[in-house]
């Protein structure tokens, strides 16, 4: 723990942290100590982890990096942050995001961007921005971060780490702030595939308190993690085709495949026709739930509340006006606007029949092949500010991290080396619905 406070205090202009528990986490350290000599230590025993801001934990702030929930503190601990603890995990500090995890490179957060340690004028990715930094800058061991889009995996491929998001419900969401319920799932990460393993075992499982959460058993994943000698493994043709795709990106790709390909493993491309409609798809949907998810920020029952209110209806339109940043309400108005009476069937039961026919291929796909391996993202890190006045190239960047979001399998991130800047490049890795331990034991065999 001390190691890791110093790392945090000398490395404080990355700003991954918006608030560290020193004395909470040194006791804990102690506790753990005192369970060691005991033999009665939980599996986490001594990993000191880094939470994402939009995850609940008794007592302490939870702000999703944005204003409107200033001052607010959690009521209760959610389900996975409970079990870490239960396992005796060390809990190390809030880490920051984009502001209600909207985003790709942090730069929403109220308090500012994140910073990439390669270069810290560059991004660190998004919206788990904070959380890839902290493992990259070795400021904890783990981060538990959200998924929604590519939240987690992006931000390992951009800052050289393992960044993985189990199938949609494997682990229980009470305790997750909402960005888009239907696709919103807790992830980690990690610098080994190991760690992830183990992580996955201890947050998933049923909950009583997310009736979503899947009742399936929980397989030990940390314990099989040794891969089959042969996968069949499929790419997408067209995702290497890709305008706007960084020709190192795709090579490291096609290398990454070769060596499958040398492996003794089958690798095939295939065709997936819907690849121009995953980002529209996806950000119709998203922004749908989240303009009800949000509603519930109203200046009455959390945080923020702007001081010069009237009555009623000011008290709303000030408060949500001056405690949501410019991203955050753009989506609100936009998922208004897909859900208003006159616009509902073109475009939102449009896309709810759209990512149906995405998932049915996707799945498809994932029953004929073990694997789907794609790049992580078109790009690598980019420089602050460049690309967050462009909305539309930030959604659009989103292209290989949603398709595993819409079809809500799972999908992990792992570092495929470094461009010739030196900055980190990420191979994406998809298995069907729950073979997390097959996708582990494969992640594993390639870093
Ligand atoms: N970049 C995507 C978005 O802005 C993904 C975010 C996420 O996964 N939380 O929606």
């Amino acid at each position: 723990v001390e190691y890791y406070l110093d790392n945090i205090r000398r490395k404080q202009h990355l700003n991954a942290f918006l608030e560290v528990w020193p004395e909470e986490a040194l006791a804990q350290a102690d506790a753990v100590d005192a369970k060691l000599a005991a033999g009665t230590a939980g599996k986490l025993a001594g990993m000191v982890i880094g939470l994402k801001d939009v995850l609940a934990y008794e007592g302490h702030a939870l702000q999703s990096s944005s204003h409107i929930l200033d001052g607010f503190k959690s009521l209760f601990t959610g389900t996975a942050v409970q079990r870490l603890l239960d396992e005796d995990a060390i809990l190390i500090g809030r880490q920051n995001c984009d502001e209600f995890a909207m985003g790709a490179s942090n730069e929403t957060s109220f308090f500012g961007p994140a910073r990439n340690e390669v270069d810290p004028e560059r991004v660190p990715g998004g919206s788990s921005g904070g959380s890839a930094v902290a493992v990259q800058a070795d400021l904890c061991l783990a981060s538990i971060g959200s998924d929604t889009g590519g939240s987690v995996r992006q931000p390992a491929a951009f800052c050289g780490i393992v960044g993985f998001k189990p199938t949609y419900s494997r682990i229980s969401r009470y305790g997750l702030v909402a960005y888009a319920s239907s696709f919103d799932q807790i992830g980690t990460l990690t610098r080994s595939v190991e760690d992830a393993a183990l992580l996955l075992e201890v947050m998933a499982g049923s909950d009583r308190f997310d009736s979503t959460a899947s009742q399936r058993e929980v397989p030990a994943y940390s314990q099989q993690l040794a891969p089959a000698p042969h996968y069949r493994i499929g790419y997408i043709k067209d995702c290497l085709e890709r305008p706007g795709l960084n020709a190192e990106i795709k090579a490291a790709t096609e290398q990454a495949l070769d060596r499958f390909r040398g492996q003794g493993h089958v690798v095939e491309g295939v065709d997936f026709p819907y690849l121009d409609y995953i980002v529209p798809t996806y950000y119709i949907l998203t922004t749908a739930e989240a303009s009800s998810n949000l509603s519930r920020y109203d200046g009455v029952k959390f945080g923020y509340r702007a001081p010069d209110a009237t009555d009623l209806e000011s008290l709303y339109k000030k408060t949500r006006s001056q405690g949501f940043g410019p991203e955050v309400q753009r989506r609100i108005l936009l998922g208004t606007f897909v859900l208003s009476a006159s616009y509902y069937d073109a475009y939102y039961t449009k896309a709810q029949r759209v990512r149906r026919l995405i998932k049915e291929k996707t799945d498809e796909l994932l029953r004929e092949y073990d694997f789907l391996v794609l790049p992580t993202t078109p790009t690598t890190a980019f420089r602050i500010g460049d690309v967050n006045k462009d909305t539309l190239a930030m959604y659009l960047a989103d292209i290989f991290t949603v398709q595993a979001s819409l079809a809500g399998v799972p999908a992990i991130s792992v570092p495929a080396g470094t461009d010739s800047q030196g900055l980190p490049i990420g191979l994406q890795i998809l298995s069907g619905a729950f073979r997390e331990e097959h996708l582990l034991a494969f992640a594993n065999s390639v870093t």
